[in-house]
Formats: C-alpha cells, structure tokens, sequence
C-alpha cells in the first residue's frame, strides 16, 4: 500500500502539475475533475467535493454534494502530455458524511469482491478489448475503414498498426502488461491483450484502456470506437471475459483428477453464471445496439451453453490448465461498465458456489449448427434479443438487484426504457428504403 507522503514525493518527482480525479458512472463512462498540484495533499487526506447532480445515475439535486478520494494505487502519468505534465487516479466516490456512495459502480464491485473474499477468495479476470479504428472525415468520426486486414494480418495490409503500437506503447508506460495485441477479423478492427489480474484492478484497466485507446486514435486522427456492433455484415467487438478464482495462492478452478481437469468450484461457477446469464446481459450488453452483435453468424455468442471444446459457446473453457485454468464468458461488449459486469459474474458465479449447482451437459459440437428442435431437446436456451427483454430479466433477478441496490436498479431501468423508446419510436433508414416506394 502506498502512503499518502510517498505518493505526494512521487507527484514531485515526476513534475506533475495536475492531477485529474477519475470515477465512473452508472454507464461506465469516465468522468474527471482536474485538480493543480497543489491540491493533492488535500485531495488524498480529506477528499475533493463536487456535484453528483449532473453525473448519470448519481445524485439527486437535495443530495448533491459528494466526496471523490484517489485511490493511491492507481497513480498514473499520462504519457501523451509531453508539455505539462498530467497525471490521473482513479477514485471511490463517498457521501459528505464519509460513507461509501451506494452509486458508486467501483462500490459495488468491491461489496462483491468482499464476500469472495470473505469465503477466502481471490477474484481474476482477463477482459480482452476488440475495437475500431476508423477515419475521422472532416473532424468527424465517420464508419469509413482504416485499413482493409484480417485476423492476425500484418502490415503493409494493417496500416493502423502504427496506431495500435502506440496504444500499446502507452498503455504500456501506464503500467499495463500488455500480453499481445493483433489486427481482428473485420477490416479496421484490432484487439489488445493485457495480463489478468484482480477484478478491480481490470475494471480499471478497461475504462482506462478505452480513455487511452480514444485518445492516441485522436491524435493520428482516427476514432477509435468501443461501439459493439459499427458496421452490418461484418463482425461486431467483444470483451471476452476471462473468470478464475484463487484461493491461497492456487488457481481454484484446476482440478488434475477430473476428465475436464476442472474442479468442483469451477463446475459451480459455471453453473451459477449460466443460469443468471440472462440478467448478466442487461449489464455486458448495455445498449440497443450491443444486440446486433448477438447474432447467428459472427463469432458472438447467442445461446447459453458451456463448452471444454468449441467457441460457438457462451462459457468456452479454454485449453490452458494448472495456474491458467479459466472460463472464457463470450458475451460481454466493450460499452459495458466493467465494475459492474464484472461484479454481475461474481455475484452468479458465487450463488452456483453456495448453492452447488451443476452445469448441464457441455456443447461438444457447434451448436449455430444445430436446428431449432435439436437445440430444444438439448435444453439449450438463447440470449435475450434486445435491451428491453434483458432489462426485463435484470429487473426480476434478486442477486443481482439487491447487489446493485435500490439507486443503481433504478437508474439501469430508467436508461433501458428511455433508450428503447427512443430507438422504438425512430424511424430508420432501413423502414424508410423498405416501405416508401413499396406502399
Ligand atoms: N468479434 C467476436 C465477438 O464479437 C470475437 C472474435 C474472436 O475473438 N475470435 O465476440
Ligand atoms: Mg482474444
Ligand atoms: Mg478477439
Ligand atoms: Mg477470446
């Protein structure tokens, strides 16, 4: 643990002469204040107010004044201010009489984290970010292709490839251990892969890796976009999520005297995950449009299965074992909040613990192959289609509501009905050159 005169000698050292506050809100979009210097002793002893008012999913106007204290271990200088120098912390949010905020998405995540840890475990995830790079057109992000590569192409195909270098330069020097990075299937479409670790820490990695992605795309004028599915016909971007548990020091879901070589708690997990996985996608598929990618076709997963042997499953176990043992959960996209999806697996993962829950039989054949009759027999139910059904299964789990808390459901079902009615009542392209000449 750093201390507070450690962190202030750092600060010194490395000329910073502002410090921005990080936190999240409820859709995990990063906010910031910008302190000077100066006022980061204050800062890391007393906190620094601000108005939750105008924050999504915050505070209401009579309870506005809310308290944002660093979180020292998330220091970080930003690399791409070479002028004045800038540094960031990520932050816990807390009401003015000192109590966490019961909003704040890290809160939750951490609540979830304590009881894992009450039961003597050690939460990890590997999340694995796919995105885009397009051109900016006339200062304007715009779906218009980078670069023409697919999987694991090189250059001279991948000419964002500079791009994603110097996002992995930065990232790098922000103190990530990136573990490979590589064009995707879809034209202009990257991933990057950094070591797991614990959940809070990733979730703080993956609202800082889509800050810096952003950035660095901007400043070689591109725009780099989380969006899950951009472009009809083509993949959309996941954020695979890796899941284990440790328990004094051992990978917990390694087990070498099974066939599976997975152990007890593993099978538990992956039970408790799949059977709140309809709920879980209100949180890892936060947007109308996260249901495109949801689809037959492209690599995302649509029905809820498990599997030792196939990636058309929504849990893959993949190959690794011993330390490495882990299960891949598919269906989480790039525009979810990362607290709290990360804190919706645990949550599931922990009740098929408590409650010894077995999985069904695992998928061994690719299952977008089978008909719809043969997938009724093997019990093999889908996705929700879109963002109202979801909310709809989110709004009626208990687990994962009571987890979140009265603020944070409300504000979760207030965003789904806005957003679907909006997009219901729209009138889009596609109505228009289907119907107008037609009728
Ligand atoms: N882009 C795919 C998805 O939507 C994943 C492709 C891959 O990583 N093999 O999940
Ligand atoms: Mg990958
Ligand atoms: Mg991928
Ligand atoms: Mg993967």
């Amino acid at each position: 643990m750093t201390d507070v005169s450690t962190m202030l000698q750092r600060i010194k050292d490395d000329k910073v002469k502002f410090i921005r506050l990080q936190f999240s809100d409820i859709q995990g979009q990063i906010k910031n204040v910008a302190i000077p210097e100066a006022q980061a002793e204050k800062a890391m002893t007393d906190g620094i107010s601000f108005d939750g008012s105008s924050i999504e999913g915050f505070a209401r106007i009579e309870e506005s004044d809310m308290v944002l204290k660093p979180d020292l271990e998330t220091y970080a200088v930003l690399p791409w201010r070479k002028d004045i120098v800038a540094a960031r912390f990520i932050c816990d949010v807390y009401m003015p009489d000192g109590t966490p905020f019961e909003g704040d998405p890290r809160y939750i995540l951490k609540k979830v984290l304590k009881e894992a840890a009450d039961m003597g475990y050690t939460f990890n995830t590997g999340p694995e970010l796919e995105f885009f790079l397009f051109k900016m057109i006339d200062g304007k992000p715009s779906t218009e292709f980078k670069d023409q590569g697919g999987y694991f192409d090189l250059a001279p195909t991948d000419l964002a490839e500079d791009v994603r270098r110097d996002i992995v330069l930065a990232l790098t020097d922000m103190g990530f251990d990136v573990e490979a990075s590589h064009h995707e299937v879809a034209q202009s479409q990257h991933e990057i892969d950094f070591k797991y670790g614990d959940a809070l820490k990733m979730a703080d990695n993956v609202i800082t890796f889509r800050f810096v992605a952003k950035t660095i795309a901007l400043l070689n004028n591109l725009n780099a976009t989380f969006m899950a599915k951009p472009v009809f016909g083509i993949n959309g971007s996941g954020m695979h999520t890796n899941c284990s548990l440790s328990k004094n020091g051992e990978n917990a879901f390694y087990d070498p005297d099974t066939p599976l070589q997975l152990s007890d708690v593993a099978m538990h997990f992956i039970a408790g995950v799949l059977s709140h996985s309809k709920s879980i996608t209100r949180i890892a598929n936060p947007t109308i449009n996260s249901y495109k990618r949801l689809v037959p076709g492209y690599e995302a997963p649509v029905y809820i299965s498990w599997s030792a042997s196939n990636r058309t499953a929504l849990i893959r176990v993949p190959a690794p074992r011993g330390k490495s043992t882990r299960v891949e959960l598919r269906s989480p996209d790039p525009t979810c909040n990362p607290y709290l999806t990360f804190a919706a697996i645990l949550a599931a993962g922990l009740e098929g613990m408590k409650k010894e829950m077995q999985p069904p039989a695992g998928a061994k054949q690719n299952i977008f192959a089978l008909s719809e009759e043969e997938r009724n027999l093997a019990h093999i139910d889908t996705l929700p289609g879109d963002l109202i059904t979801a909310n709809k299964y989110f709004m009626e789990d208990e687990l994962l509501c009571n987890l979140f808390g009265k603020h944070v459901v409300s504000g979760i079902d207030d965003l789904a009905r806005i957003e679907w009615d909006n997009f219901r009542t729209t009138v889009h392209p596609w109505e228009v050159e289907q119907y107008l000449s037609r009728y």
